[in-house]
């Protein structure tokens, strides 16, 4: 993608949206994608906050936002987020808002709740047109509740729901649920998926979606450090060996019309994502499982030997590739 706005990182706000010291686990990707979602959004926000682990960052009256924060049961956040929306704009066509105290309404969101608990008011709302933001961070599993398995779970993770034992010796075995396809079926303005380890295009899409009204998805990988079972510490790396071994593909689609914002140059083994991570530490100890690692290998260069054969441009030459700085 052609960054038309954030060229570099001094391109992005130096004002922090966000305190230190909540209380989300140390390292936490959800809380890297907030901070930069919240800094290219800028301040006037209202956050409507699926339950999940984000809204752990609040502490009744107090929030760590430089913005407006409500809270919604795990269904219907898209549903408070037309409430919110419809309140502002009937203020504004009261005269009692200017155009200037305006907000932006954005749902903050967990995978639990965008791909099982809420995934009917989140199409309602698509469907209706509403005009807003919707960040899910994708942790791949019912993170603060202990790691249980969400249809997001990767292929062959270990979760709380599904141990490793004799007769479940590979981990889950069900393909993660292709959330951006589900979404881009309604042909929603803008939709993307994001990653912290790449601030530059995450942002950048933020910018290129605000010049659309109407559902504004995002789909952001989240390492989540004791839920994957890696150091705090690796958590941008992981991020990035997500995206450079092809796992994470990094896209948008306006009005349904798919690009890919970021394609590695070479592409990585997967392994050397899967290998990093305790949840995955079956299909190498006490031995290697080379038919899982083998399948989820061929998953994704299935789909990237389809990106090419769909993305070669007109005059035969491969879509451009495009690294972060
Ligand atoms: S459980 Fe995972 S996603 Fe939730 S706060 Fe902790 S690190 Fe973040
Ligand atoms: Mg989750």
């Amino acid at each position: 993608m052609k960054r038309e706005f954030y060229k570099s990182l001094r391109t992005n706000s130096h004002e922090e949206p966000l305190g230190p010291g909540g209380p989300l686990c140390a390292g936490c990707g959800g809380q890297l994608n907030l901070r930069l979602f919240h800094k290219a959004l800028g301040e006037n926000v209202v956050f409507v906050n699926a339950a999940g682990c984000s809204t752990l960052l609040a502490t009744y009256p107090l929030t760590p936002l430089n913005s407006s924060w409500i809270y919604t049961a795990m269904a219907c956040a898209p549903a408070g987020a037309q409430g919110v929306r419809d309140a502002l704009d009937i203020l504004k066509a009261k005269g009692k808002l200017g155009a200037d105290q305006d907000r932006k309404v954005a749902v903050l969101t967990g995978d639990g709740a965008a791909q099982d608990i809420g995934l009917s008011s989140t199409m309602a709302a698509i469907h209706r047109g509403l005009d807003f933001y919707y960040l899910c961070y994708d942790n791949e599993s019912y993170g603060n509740t202990g790691f249980q398995t969400s249809a997001s779970t990767a292929y062959g993770s270990r979760t709380a729901t599904c141990p490793i034992t004799p007769s479940s010796p590979h981990g889950l075995l069900h393909e993660k649920r292709d959330l951006f396809e589900i979404w881009r079926v309604q042909k929603p303005p803008y939709l993307a998926t994001v990653s912290p380890a790449y601030p530059l295009d995450l942002s950048e899409t933020i910018y290129r979606a605000g010049k659309f009204k109407g559902p504004k998805l995002f789909i952001a990988l989240t390492p989540c450090p004791p839920g994957w079972e890696f150091d705090p510490e690796w958590s941008v790396e992981i991020a990035r060996l997500a995206v450079e071994t092809g796992i994470w593909p990094l896209k948008e689609a306006i009005h349904g019309e798919v690009a890919h914002t970021h394609v590695p140059r070479k592409f990585a083994p997967v392994e050397n994502y899967l290998v990093r991570q305790g949840r995955f530490r079956h299909l190498f100890e006490p031995k290697r499982d080379e038919e899982t690692i083998a399948h989820i290998q061929a998953t994704v260069n299935n789909y990237w030997s389809a990106v090419r054969n769909n993305e070669v441009s007109s005059d035969g030459a491969p879509a451009p590739h495009q690294d972060e700085p």
